[in-house]
């Protein structure tokens, strides 16, 4: 199964929500479209779901254009934010809803709905309603629904978005792992960065209607192809060329090119040594497992990080350097 994106764009009264999208995507990925608020993941989506028409482009499934296939003719599975399960079926109702509608014979839903809920771990759960579930159940159910039709594609906006952290957290190894037994193509809207990262095959990663870069979460990490990249993909110290060549030549690494240049230097490849003199400690925010100090160099301020707590307190004059080669240049834009 192989989906491509050619050149798809969307006006929403005259302004563009998505412009020049080409992307392919093929089964078993799992891809995640993330980018800040409004830079049109759930367009995206919407688009391939077919539940928005679009203005220009194509999309492709297995070659053939869906610009003229309905969406419940698309046999995609979808999963809103928002809890969507039937809310007078039981569990099992639900999810054996889309089996039901395509006439197949109740002792092959049976067994299919139990296997489902096997998978989902919620066996026990087959005769509650919707309102006697929690939120991270309801969404295991809307995900068992999803699939229960094996669908050739698998829609996800923001599922785990209403559910507290730990849940989050755990939803979303379940969530991978029934993707990988089942091996449907799957696309996930998200804003949350580590979601991507933790999930995804493959990160889709926008900004204002248009696609960043794709990428894995390391080539997002250490090679972001631009400014924006390289800031919204975790915390990270844009050095620019001229900063580079005063105060840290050493970053430059024989490098003489154009002034927008900047390099990306993630927090745990600044080196602090103590005691000296080309830095000062500003502040130490405790995090658990790492310990942040935000430094102010001559060249400005700088995050760095270390593993566990630092002995480093606010005021601590320290020596500065650079991981050799951690670091990625990035065109200014
Ligand atoms: P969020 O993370 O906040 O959900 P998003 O990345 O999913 O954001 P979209 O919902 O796709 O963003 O919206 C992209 C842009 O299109 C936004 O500027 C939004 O205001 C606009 N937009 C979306 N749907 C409509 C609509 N039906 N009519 C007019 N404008 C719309």
């Amino acid at each position: 199964m192989r989906l491509d994106l050619e050149g798809v764009a969307k006006r929403f009264e005259g302004v563009f929500a998505l412009e020049n999208i080409s992307l392919s995507v093929e089964a078993p990925e799992f891809i995640c479209l993330l980018g800040p608020s409004g830079c049109g993941k759930t367009t995206l989506l919407r688009l391939i779901a077919g539940l928005t028409a679009l203005d220009e482009g194509h999309i492709r499934l297995d070659g053939a254009d869906l610009s003229s296939t309905p969406a419940r003719d698309r046999g995609f599975g979808i999963v809103f934010q928002a809890y969507s399960l039937f809310p007078n079926m039981t569990v099992a109702a639900n999810v054996g809803y889309g089996l039901r509608i395509r006439g197949v014979a109740p002792a092959k839903i049976a067994a299919r709905v139990a296997e489902l809920l096997d998978l989902i771990q919620l066996p026990h759960l087959a005769d509650r309603y919707p309102w006697q579930l929690s939120g991270g159940q309801q969404q295991r159910v809307a995900l068992a629904r999803a699939v229960a039709v094996e669908p050739k594609l698998l829609l996800l906006d923001e599922p785990l978005s209403a559910l507290d952290a730990k849940v989050r957290v755990e939803l979303r190894a379940e969530i991978r792992a029934l993707q990988r037994r089942l091996g449907i193509l799957t696309i996930m809207v998200t804003h949350d960065q580590e979601e991507a990262m933790s999930l995804a095959d493959r990160i889709v990663c926008m900004q204002k209607g248009r696609i960043a870069q794709v990428g894995t979460a390391q080539e997002l990490y250490h090679r972001p192809a631009s400014r924006f990249v390289a800031d919204f993909m975790g915390v990270s110290n844009l050095i620019d060329l001229k900063t580079a060549e005063r105060h840290a030549p050493a970053l430059l690494a024989g490098r003489r090119s154009g002034d927008g240049d900047i390099a990306c230097v993630r927090p745990e490849d600044v080196i602090v040594g103590s005691p000296g003199k080309n830095a000062r400690v500003a502040s130490v925010q405790f995090l658990g497992n790492i310990s942040r100090l935000m430094l102010d160099w001559p060249g400005g301020q700088l995050i760095a990080e270390q593993p566990g707590e630092t002995a480093l307190q606010p005021g601590a004059e320290v020596t500065v350097g650079f991981a050799a080669h951690k670091h990625a240049w990035v065109v200014n834009s």
